[in-house]
């Protein structure tokens, strides 16, 4: 009770701690966007809020797919208006697609004290690196060669051709591998999820973090 007297009435984090910025690639198949939607769904909280970004892209829906939701589906046209407008962070051409994270799809969130995760490919983790040192990069790696050319097999119903082409398409994805700050090898699901949450946690309690945080706390602490 005493000591409570001391302490100033907040002592979670001030509104002025801006979340954390996650970019997040991977080979197809690696399993990368079912760790990250299963990161936010278990692990976000009001305390640690965490969100996906949407990006835009030119590709058609798959099936199931919701425009604002998986991505936002726009034309040629309207994405290279975005790009004149410079509305992106960063875009790329992947596989003879445009993809782009908007700067207004990060901005807001990350002022709110919300970790944000780009799903991106390795060009636009460079871009994002590039422009926001204090990005954390995560690349995530599947087990073994079987694995991955398991994964990409799929139901057995594509050609051979297909598969090698999807394999080459991997194989270029992960030659960027040592350019990330944090590499995940997916073995076992649960075990990388924890690893995952693991690197998203430790970005809370970092110096520069607590500083801009805690910073209230600490003064009132040292009785500063
Ligand atoms: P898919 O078409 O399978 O959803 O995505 C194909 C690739 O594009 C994936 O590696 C995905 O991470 C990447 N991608 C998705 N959105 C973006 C984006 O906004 N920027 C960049 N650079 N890559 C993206």
């Amino acid at each position: 009770m005493l000591v409570q007297s001391f302490l100033p009435m907040s002592i979670t984090p001030s509104s002025s701690a801006k979340g954390n910025l996650f970019v997040v690639s991977a080979p197809s198949g690696a399993g990368k966007s079912s760790l990250i939607k299963a990161l936010l769904e278990q692990y976000s909280t009001d305390n640690h809020p965490l969100q996906v970004s949407v990006s835009h892209t030119t590709r058609a829906p798959r099936p199931g797919e919701k425009d604002g939701v998986h991505y936002h589906f726009v034309t040629v046209d309207a994405f290279k208006a975005l790009v004149e407008e410079d509305g992106f962070f960063e875009w790329a051409e992947v596989f003879g697609k445009y993809y782009g994270t908007s700067k207004q799809a990060i901005a807001d969130t990350l002022e709110r004290g919300i970790d944000v995760f780009l799903d991106i490919d390795w060009q636009g983790a460079r871009q994002v690196k590039a422009q926001l040192p204090d990005a954390h990069t995560v690349f995530i790696l599947p087990p073994s060669v079987a694995e991955l050319e398991r994964r990409l097999t799929g139901r057995g119903q594509d050609s051979a051709e297909v598969i090698a082409g999807r394999m080459a398409e991997a194989v270029s994805e992960m030659s960027h591998v040592d350019e990330f700050d944090y590499v995940l090898v997916n073995d076992d699901f649960d075990e990388t999820l924890r690893s995952f949450l693991s690197i998203v946690q430790a970005q809370r309690q970092t110096q520069a973090f607590v500083k801009t945080a805690h910073g209230r706390l600490i003064n009132a602490l040292l009785g500063r």
